[in-house]
């Protein structure tokens, strides 16, 4: 059996790699001629991890993984530390530490992994359709290619997705802006084996370490859609959002190479459950947009990779069959993350004052227990557990 994958991000990497490992014949398409992620690192919580493991890929996970034994917020202005506390209970409970890594490695990684052979760049798919039971894309230079299933794997502003729900999907801004990018690590900016959050002002300034002494920062500020911010202007406007903050704030600002730091406004899409028409499938981002607020976006497209590959494998009715048990299995649980980390972005981003002013006393009284188990449900009704 032949299927086609429209993407060659996490999702789709990951896809290929789980059907032929059940014996499909898997081809990917890629619009883009060089695979530039769009972020600098990415956190693949403990059920993330866990699809990789899956996949074979225990070592290569590990191996470009950060070690995050701590969790620390810290006050952004006063630099005085709101709650600290070990990720310990967390590993014990899931059964799996979770890795911060390199965006672009783990592309590279699963790139490499599934080979250049059967995977096509700088072909972009602009339409798609199914006759009988043969599903065929087309490309952007009118050429064909058919197989007996298509996966979407083609991100936010999916074309298979607007075939699949025969509409656009709305895409909805968030509110914040997210700046992300990595700097070497050191002690005067956080410790190097913990996760540490500056807050403050309905703002956020995350370091998370990753492999090879690095860490992967983040700035979130809340501001309105649309504004054109040249690179020479980075850090001034950095400066300005942070003006009053503290001291690592400040360092961090001055270090970062604006060249390679990206500036991204956050959008999520309302949940939807129709992820699935005959023998064609949404996955990853093009079948559930989420705000980054509780790093779930990857790990959910490397859930969906297993799943497919169970419910086809399991499944002896056929493949439209195989795939509706895809969706029931993974559109309920997408919707609710998604709609997790909306709330946990309006809360981190002060949407309502008083209600994130009511977070940061209740973080000041926290001794980790309420934040790992926010966590671990998240991580928990993953395919593996
Ligand atoms: C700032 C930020 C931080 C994040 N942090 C985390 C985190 O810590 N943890 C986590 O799990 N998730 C995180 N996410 C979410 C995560 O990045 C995404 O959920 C994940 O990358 C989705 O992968 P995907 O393969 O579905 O889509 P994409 O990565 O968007 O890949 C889609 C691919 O399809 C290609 N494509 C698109 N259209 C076509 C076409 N017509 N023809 C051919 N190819 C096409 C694109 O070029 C692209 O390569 C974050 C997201 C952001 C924005």
């Amino acid at each position: 059996m032949k299927a086609i994958i429209v993407g060659a991000g996490i999702g789709g990497l990951s896809a290929g790699l789980a059907l032929r490992r059940i014996g499909w014949d898997v081809t990917i398409y890629e619009r883009v001629t060089e695979v530039r992620p769009v972020g600098a690192a990415i956190s693949v919580w403990s059920n993330g991890v866990k699809c990789l493991n899956y996949l074979g890929l225990r070592d290569e996970v590990a191996a470009m993984g950060g070690r995050m034994d701590h969790m620390a917020y810290i006050d952004g202005l006063t630099d005085e530390t709101m709650t600290q506390f070990s990720f310990a209970p967390l590993v014990e409970e899931v059964g799996q530490r979770p890795y911060p890594v390199s965006r672009a490695e783990l592309q590279m990684m699963l790139m490499r992994v599934f080979g250049s052979e059967s995977l096509h760049l700088g072909r972009k798919v602009t339409g798609v359709a199914q006759d009988g039971d043969t599903v065929t894309a087309t490309f952007e230079d009118g050429s064909t290619d058919t197989a007996d299933m298509l996966i979407g794997a083609d991100g936010a502003h999916s074309v298979v997705r607007t075939h699949v729900l025969g509409q656009k999907a709305e895409r909805r801004y968030a509110g914040y802006v997210n700046w992300n990018g990595l700097v070497p690590i050191s002690a005067d900016l956080a410790p190097d084996d913990q996760w540490t959050v500056f807050l403050g002002e309905g703002k956020r300034v995350s370091l998370m370490p990753i492999s090879d002494g690095r860490f992967y920062f983040f700035f979130d500020t809340p501001e309105a859609a649309g504004l054109s911010v040249d690179r020479g202007e980075f850090k001034a406007t950095l400066r300005s959002h942070f003006a009053g903050w503290a001291e690592p704030v400040q360092t961090l600002i001055e270090r970062l190479d604006p060249a390679t730091t990206n500036r991204v406004e956050i959008h999520d899409i309302d949940p939807f459950h129709t992820w699935v028409k005959g023998r064609i499938a949404l996955l990853g981002d093009s079948a559930h947009n989420t705000t980054p607020d509780i790093g779930q976006g990857g790990c959910m497209a490397l859930e969906d990779a297993v799943v497919l590959a169970i419910q086809l494998q399991t499944n002896t009715l056929g493949v439209e069959d195989a795939l509706k048990r895809y969706q029931n299995r993974r559109s309920e649980r997408a919707a609710d993350l998604v709609l997790r980390a909306r709330k946990r972005c309006d809360v981190t981003h002060a949407k309502d004052e008083a209600r994130t002013r009511a977070w940061y006393d209740e973080l000041r009284k926290e001794d980790g227990t309420n934040i790992i188990r926010g966590i671990v449900a998240n991580i928990a009704g993953n395919p593996l557990d």
